[in-house]
């Protein structure tokens, strides 16, 4: 997310707010304490919604279910064992990221839409069960012996401090969070899940690390709503209005920016409370009318939220690096590993069928890829060329076959797996990351390097290759021309030094020109440092003719094979697949 603010200015402007949190606490009194405390607590859920549902694009309807795990566990612990919640609240927080990784390891299975109302159904079971469990109302018991050691502070601007603590903690995780790997990968998931497992991002590891911190975190609001509250019942923390209020303060204050869900609680939570305490008598309910207004008021005006209006505002998205390692100054060096045994297979594909539903899309393929040649793949549309790639790359299952890379079987492996091994996978379409920029991309594509201290000299090989990407390193990859944006597809799969490079029609819909620049750059790659390409294209006779042998699919099944001269003279194959 390359239009963050540098780390020192955010860290220097978490300070500030913190101190500003600490100085307002000691010039208020009574209720206006117990408010610092909600403002806290909710922009602590929504930090936590944001992890998954602004970082990485998984919108969760459900994230009361931590929360109310979070509150339970104090309350439960405190009421029925005696214990403090200075223990009760890390537990809670426990329970928030154990209940995280259960849920995501059953929920992370559906995709869009479904994943959302699914994650739904959570916290709405959980209020009958801990109703029928006997928990309708768990009150923390008043301890006046030891009101430090249960946390029932004499003073009332105690309780705001630990809050604004937790806060100041939760908003730091996040913005490391933005500006590591495990960040980027969020992105990038969010964006395009396909090409994030072609860069060899262990997209559901990386999805169960997030849900587990984001569970983590609503659970230690809800640990610290529980003790500022001191009594919970389901409707309070399981209810929707906790999983509401967690994606409205996000959404109004800015989706996937840390500071978001803050500005979002500061304004939102004051005012849903004020107001309910002056007319909540008369018309109950009054919290929701407030969030309500506010996530139709964002969506209609600034569907990015305030943070990034502001932003946008004052300083137009430009360059920020972040902070995941800086490409080194070497030059490109070639690859020796790839002259190794030239000619000997390098990928073998035996007897694989691929189905979907009733239709074969690939019947008994079989092919070889010898070490240091061009094989192309041709075909009429519909052939199953892409879905061969898809197979070779894990995306899609195998109903029978092998696949072998260097002899070593990688037909059970996940598609996140392979490019770890050596395949890189550029999926057709131009699957680049278009909110990040192109340097983000590359990192990106050295996810799968064996050792991570070479991903400096990767990226200068890229643009060594491709100037006009080393020209745009700030600029976002989605601002890119379509012949760019090919291009960076390609440097990231090259960027991790892979065995075979697997390109997917790399000229659709390009002119002429990019394509001739595109072909010549991938003849250089082969010809200069050996690299072992396999190619889909459907423009037949440019792809022949950078090719050193080839194959024709048709309806699933290899029809033909032969090299450049043995394609080029076949009649048959002239009049139907290249003009003759
Ligand atoms: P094109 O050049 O048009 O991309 P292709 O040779 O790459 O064609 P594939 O995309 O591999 O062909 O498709 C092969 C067959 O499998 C087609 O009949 C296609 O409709 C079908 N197919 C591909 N993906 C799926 C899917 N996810 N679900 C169902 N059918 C599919």
């Amino acid at each position: 997310m390359q239009f963050l603010s540098p780390p020192g200015r955010q860290l220097a402007a978490l300070a500030v707010l913190l101190l500003c949190g600490v100085a307002v606490t000691f010039t208020i009194h009574g209720y206006e304490l117990l408010l610092v405390c909600f403002v806290g607590i909710w922009a602590m859920l929504g930090l936590s919604w944001n992890i998954l549902g602004g970082y990485a694009g998984l919108v969760s309807f459900g994230h009361a279910a931590f929360f109310g795990g979070g509150a339970y566990t104090v309350a439960i612990l405190s009421h029925d064992l005696g214990i403090t919640p200075w223990i009760g609240i890390p537990l809670g927080a426990v329970v928030g990221a154990a209940l995280g990784l259960l849920i995501g390891a059953v929920t992370f299975r559906l995709k869009g839409h479904y994943f959302s109302l699914a994650m739904l159904a959570y916290p709405l079971a959980l209020i009958p069960l801990f109703t029928w469990a006997g928990w309708s109302e768990v009150a923390l018991p008043l301890e006046r012996e030891h009101p430090l050691r249960y946390m029932q502070f004499s003073d009332p601007r105690i309780m705001p401090l630990i809050v604004l603590a937790a806060l100041g903690a939760a908003l730091w995780i996040c913005l490391r969070i933005e500006r590591t790997r495990l960040g980027l990968q969020l992105f990038a998931i969010r964006q395009n899940e396909l090409a994030a497992q072609c860069a060899g991002i262990a997209t559901l590891r990386v999805k169960l690390i997030s849900i587990a911190i984001s569970g983590g975190m609503a659970g230690l609001a809800g640990g610290l709503y529980a003790t500022t509250v001191l009594v919970v019942t389901p409707l309070s923390v399981f209810g929707m209005l906790a999983s509401a209020q967690a994606l409205i303060v996000s959404m109004f204050g800015g989706l996937g920016a840390a500071w978001g869900p803050l500005i979002g609680a500061i304004i939102l939570v004051p005012a849903a409370e004020l107001l309910n305490a002056t007319f909540g008598g008369r018309l109950p309910g009054m919290q929701g009318v407030i969030f309500g207004l506010a996530i139709m008021a964002v969506i209609l005006f600034r569907p990015q939220g305030i943070y990034w209006a502001v932003r946008d505002h004052l300083a137009p998205r430009g360059r920020v690096p972040a902070d995941h390692g800086a490409p080194s100054e070497e030059a490109a060096v070639p690859h020796p590993e790839y002259r190794e045994a030239p000619g000997e297979p390098l990928l073998v594909v035996r007897g694989i069928d691929v189905r979907f539903g009733g239709l074969h899309a690939l019947s008994d393929v079989s092919l070889e890829v010898r070490r240091g040649e061009i094989l192309g793949i041709i075909g009429p549309n519909g052939a199953g060329k892409t879905t061969l790639f898809k197979a070779i790359s894990g995306v899609v299952p195998l109903a029978a076959g092998s696949i072998r890379l260097e002899g070593q079987p990688i037909e059970r492996l996940s598609p996140a797996r392979r490019p770890h091994l050596g395949l890189a996978h550029v999926p057709e379409g131009r699957q680049v990351f278009g909110d990040l920029t192109v340097e983000e991309n590359l990192q990106l594509g050295t996810t799968a390097l064996r050792d991570g201290r070479d991903a400096g000299r990767s990226l200068e090989r890229c643009y060594a290759l491709f100037p006009v990407l080393a020209e745009r390193r700030q600029q976002l990859a989605g601002s890119l021309s379509g012949g760019q944006q090919q291009m960076l597809a390609i440097g990231r799969g090259i960027a991790s030094r892979p065995r075979l490079l697997m390109l997917d029609e790399p000229s659709m819909g390009l002119a002429p020109t990019i394509v001739d620049t595109i072909f010549e750059s991938v003849q250089r790659l082969n010809r200069e440092e050996g690299l072992t390409v396999l190619i889909v294209e459907q423009r037949a006779i440019e792809a022949i003719e950078i090719c050193d042998r080839g194959y024709v699919l048709s309806t699933g099944e290899v029809v033909m094979r032969g090299t450049r001269a043995e394609l080029l003279a076949d009649k048959t194959l002239r009049e139907a697949y290249l003009g003759a």
